[in-house]
């Protein structure tokens, strides 16, 4: 057993795990780190999948009738065992996913800020008082829990994803059956442990938060599956266009978190310096590996020269190795694939006319897949820059005029993330006005990665137009009830219709 293996076996025990691998299971985890095989797991059959959505539907008819801040409370404790747990939590995090030290903790502290978000939330769940053109009745509007959740999560947000969704859904009454990327179980199993014990402590039905294991065929049954109210799927855009239509075909409701292709835009008055560590971070975090990594840089001819010998000096000093060293701030990427989609990135870019500045090739390695983070100055916003590399790869593209700037910025498929970096207040404004980014996070002067939880989180056009998080993302996780009561002994009737 290597290293990596022990560590993480001893930590699925501290979070009450125990020893959940099957010797002869047919899914392998690894880690990235250095690509050795961790454990296996089994997947669940499909008799066993229904069966865990049946126990999911039975569980939310009870919870649903439990006051909603008494709800909270199993969130609450929820929220404290993972402070509890946070290091071995985001050590796992590292060890699955390739994070690096900070970043894994950070994931986890956002858990922790939804759960603490979540447990206020269950004492605020409101609906309306609507003015009635009827005397004598009053109309108003409540929100009821929904039901079964099924949450679908990506690789790269492996616990986050799941807590946005399940710590929302716990308060507004619904039970959740969570399947995690095929790449990252162990960080679900653990994070089940821990769920498991908070419903012990809070004393909620069985079965109110349950794993689904297995690949995307296990995906697709629960997708299919008309108990599950909401799917709420979150990974690449290639996976939405398939779980969506199937959702629609049973008139169910998707809440969809997918690809993105954030850019921002550099003005002539920006404060280089910041810029520089702003895109640093959000193009190289998590070896470009989030859904709001910058892929883009949209920059003004006149700064684009300093901008560039900047951002190759940054590059070129980055730590790159274990993500679990303290040192190391680009980790690997998840697997071969992806060091291969990166490969073949570079490649089509450079075809395309692009010119390599920097990075682009492979780093030295024990085994894992890790990249010189690569910057390409294009001539123009070619196919491959449209489109979503999960790597840590910018593409600098060049304009003279604003509105220009705001065209190559907006003429992409996805909408998820976007910045500007600017003094102006006329085009920091414009950006985040009606007629400046098209996407559903719009910054200025910071990157478009590293969003908190207070704001709802999501993207439009292929990024799927759902969002999670804060503001009122939670009404997605319920259902709405318009209520009129006529507490007259008239009967008038709606629009002045006469009826006898
Ligand atoms: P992926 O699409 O390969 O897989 C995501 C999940 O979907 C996995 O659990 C997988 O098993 C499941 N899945 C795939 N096809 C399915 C199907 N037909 N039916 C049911 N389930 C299916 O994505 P990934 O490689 O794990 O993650 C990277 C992608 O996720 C990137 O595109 C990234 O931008 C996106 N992402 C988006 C957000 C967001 O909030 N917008 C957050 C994180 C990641």
């Amino acid at each position: 057993m290597t290293d990596i293996a022990t560590r993480t076996k001893d930590i699925l025990g501290r979070l009450g795990a125990g020893d959940p691998f099957v010797a002869d299971g047919d899914l392998i985890c690894r880690s990235p780190i250095d690509g050795s095989e961790i454990g296996r797991l089994k997947s669940h059959t499909p008799d066993e999948t229904s069966d865990i959505i049946g126990r999911a539907q039975s569980a939310f008819e009870q919870w649903r009738t439990v006051p909603a801040p008494v709800r909270g409370q199993f969130v609450r404790e929820l929220g404290e065992l993972l402070r509890e747990h946070k290091e071995d939590l985001g050590a796992l995090v590292s060890i699955e996913a390739g994070k690096i030290v900070s970043e894994g903790l950070g994931e986890v502290q956002e858990m922790i800020d939804i759960c603490d978000l979540a447990v206020g939330l269950s004492r605020q769940l409101h609906g309306l008082t609507i003015a009635t053109e009827r005397p004598g009745h009053r109309m108003m509007e409540q929100w009821h829990p929904l039901g079964v959740i099924g949450v679908i999560s990506a690789f790269n947000f492996p616990v986050a994803v799941w807590s946005w969704n399940a710590a929302l859904a716990f308060v507004c009454g619904d039970a959740v059956v969570w399947k995690p990327s095929e790449k990252t179980l162990l960080t679900a199993v653990g994070c089940q442990a821990l769920a498991a014990e908070a419903g012990r402590r809070a004393g909620v039905p069985d079965g109110l938060s349950a794993l689904l294991i297995g690949d995307r065929t296990v995906g697709e049954l629960m997708v299919d599956d008309r108990r599950v109210a909401l799917v709420s799927a979150t990974g690449s855009t290639r996976m939405g266009k398939e779980v969506a239509p199937r959702v629609a075909a049973r008139l169910g409701r998707t809440l969809l978190e997918l690809g993105g292709n954030n850019a921002a835009i550099v003005a002539p008055s920006a404060d280089l310096d910041l810029a520089v560590r702003g895109i640093v971070f959000s193009a190289v975090g998590t070896a470009g590996q989030r859904c709001t990594s910058l892929r883009r840089i949209i920059v003004h001819e006149s700064i684009k020269d300093e901008l560039v010998a900047g951002l190759k000096a940054a590059y070129e000093t980055l730590p790159i190795g274990s993500p679990l060293e303290s040192s190391t701030l680009v980790g690997p990427l998840v697997d071969e694939q992806a060091f291969s989609a990166f490969g073949a990135a570079v490649a089509q870019a450079q075809s395309d006319g692009g010119d390599l500045v920097t990075g682009g090739t492979q780093s030295e390695s024990d085994g894992g897949f890790y990249v010189h983070p690569a910057i390409i100055d294009m001539p123009k916003q070619t196919e491959i820059v449209k489109a979503e590399t999960f790597a840590p790869l910018l593409y600098v593209l060049t304009y003279s005029d604003f509105d220009e700037a705001l065209a190559l910025h907006n003429d992409v498929a996805q909408g998820l993330s976007s910045s500007i970096f600017t003094l102006n207040v006329r085009e920091a404004e414009t950006f985040v006005s009606v007629v400046g980014s098209d996407c559903g996070i719009a910054n200025v002067n910071i990157g478009p990665s590293g969003a908190e939880i207070g704001g709802a989180f999501g993207g439009e056009k292929e990024t799927g137009g759902g969002r999670e998080s804060g503001s009122d993302a939670w009404r997605a996780y319920m259902r709405r009830s318009t209520n009129t009561v006529n507490y007259s002994t008239e009967l008038p009737l709606a629009q002045g219709v006469e009826f006898v």
